[in-house]
């Protein structure tokens, strides 16, 4: 028996007359994450990405489970293709229902028919159905107010599909349809985070991570290049941009005030990753900061930092808990290898006494110590660049 995956729109449907715009980028995306499941056909209809499994080989549990992970698929069913008479359909219903309908009680049919040509009308579809169903798995009961499962039954062009339940996709917005962003990624938790938020509403991803080599290990940016692997499963391939800061923190430690260096690495990073965003054409930077996190996120902290930038700078955990960003870090599973115990750049040189309450003018009397530019374009000249791709 033949089965395929019905993918359904989230907010594209709202998207009016650039409507078949983004229903491209959706298409051209869910191709490109099928690839490694063998081969697909994908095509459009009504609403709607049909993901045909081409020959017996396709894996379509890898398929299903890589197209949960698709922004802008609010929901996906697998089905059982049936040919579109109600032979057929019961056929089907015989052989694909009991399997579906393991430890489930109660059920109610819904038949839907788009195709109008089709000789009966829905309610005595679902009858017929049903019926077949309580023959087969007499052990159920139906239940119209609140069944444990809806079996649907739609009549469509392409055919007719059957299936017991829908899955919840990731919602959002198909990736690339609102430009790039610059994720500045840490080992971190709420990076990762950041970064998977974002792309939910279509940006795509490049990150820069900071190294400080010596002070900050090989396996510290190992580890940040496996959470760009695991976020791939829900932004797609990613580019990453390491940059040793090793030269500025000395420098900084060597003729500053303790108190600042922090805010003054802050700066840095933040001029780094925008002079790589412009050169790469990302429209926005992406950090994981929290208000009141550390003492680098306070308010006055945020602003100092946010005072050298020339682009939005984005902070979707700015007004989340860490108990709420670790639930999502676990979700797109990026938890476990985020609590590694390696060394981040922010945790060499820290100062005792952190400024909490900075003012920019100080800041920059200490910044203006040292040859910003000089140290930013030499820290960009050690610029390596890693493409991670997309697998399974
Ligand atoms: P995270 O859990 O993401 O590491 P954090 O709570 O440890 O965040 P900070 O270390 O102050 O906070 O960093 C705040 C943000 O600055 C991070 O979320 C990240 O966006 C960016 N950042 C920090 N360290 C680095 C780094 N080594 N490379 C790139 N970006 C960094
Ligand atoms: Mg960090």
């Amino acid at each position: 028996m033949k089965e395929i995956i019905l993918c359904k729109y989230g907010e594209i449907v709202l998207k009016g007359a650039n409507r078949s715009y983004f229903e491209g980028l959706l298409s051209r995306e869910i191709k490109y994450r099928l690839r490694p499941y063998g081969k697909f056909s994908v095509y459009r209809m009504q609403s709607t990405v049909y993901a045909e499994p081409v020959d017996e080989d396709a894996d379509i549990d890898g398929a299903f489970d890589a197209l949960k992970k698709v922004f802008g698929i609010s929901a996906l069913c697998r089905c059982a293709v049936a040919e579109k008479n109600m032979e057929s359909i019961l056929s089907v219903i015989r052989s694909y229902i009991p399997n579906e309908m393991v430890g489930i009680k109660t059920f109610k049919v819904e038949a839907k028919r788009s195709d109008k040509a089709f000789p009966l009308k829905s309610p005595e579809i679902s009858a017929l159905a049903g019926g077949e169903i309580l023959s087969v798995c007499p052990y159920l009961k139906v239940n119209v107010k609140d069944p444990d499962v809806v079996v649907k039954v739609e009549i469509r062009e392409g055919g007719a599909y059957i299936h017991a339940g829908q899955t919840k996709g990731a919602c959002g917005m198909p990736i690339g349809s609102n430009g790039k962003g610059m994720l500045l990624l840490s080992g971190g938790i709420d990076s990762p985070v950041a970064g998977y938020m974002l792309a939910k509403r279509g940006v795509k991803i490049e990150a820069v991570h900071f190294e400080s080599f010596p002070y900050t290990s090989e396996r510290a940016k190992e580890k940040v290049l496996e959470l760009a692997s695991i976020m791939t499963a829900y932004t797609g391939s990613m580019r990453v941009h390491v940059v040793s800061l090793t030269k500025i923190q000395e420098e900084i430690a060597r003729n500053c005030e303790e108190d600042y260096f922090t805010l003054l690495l802050r700066r840095f990073m933040m001029e780094c990753a925008q002079r790589i965003a412009e050169k790469n054409d990302c429209k926005a930077l992406i950090t994981g900061e929290s208000v009141g996190q550390v003492a680098s996120q306070t308010i006055q902290a945020i602003g100092v930092t946010d005072s050298i930038a020339r682009m939005p700078v984005f902070r979707p955990c700015i007004g989340m808990d860490k108990e709420e960003i670790v639930e999502i870090a676990r979700k797109i599973d990026t938890f476990e290898t985020s609590i590694l115990p390696f060394e981040d750049c922010c945790t060499v040189f820290t100062p005792r006494h952190p400024k909490t309450k900075p003012e920019l003018e100080k800041v920059l009397v200490e910044e203006r110590k040292l040859d910003f530019n000089a140290l930013v374009e030499d820290a960009l000249s050690s610029e390596e660049i890693i493409n991670i791709s997309y697998g399974r």
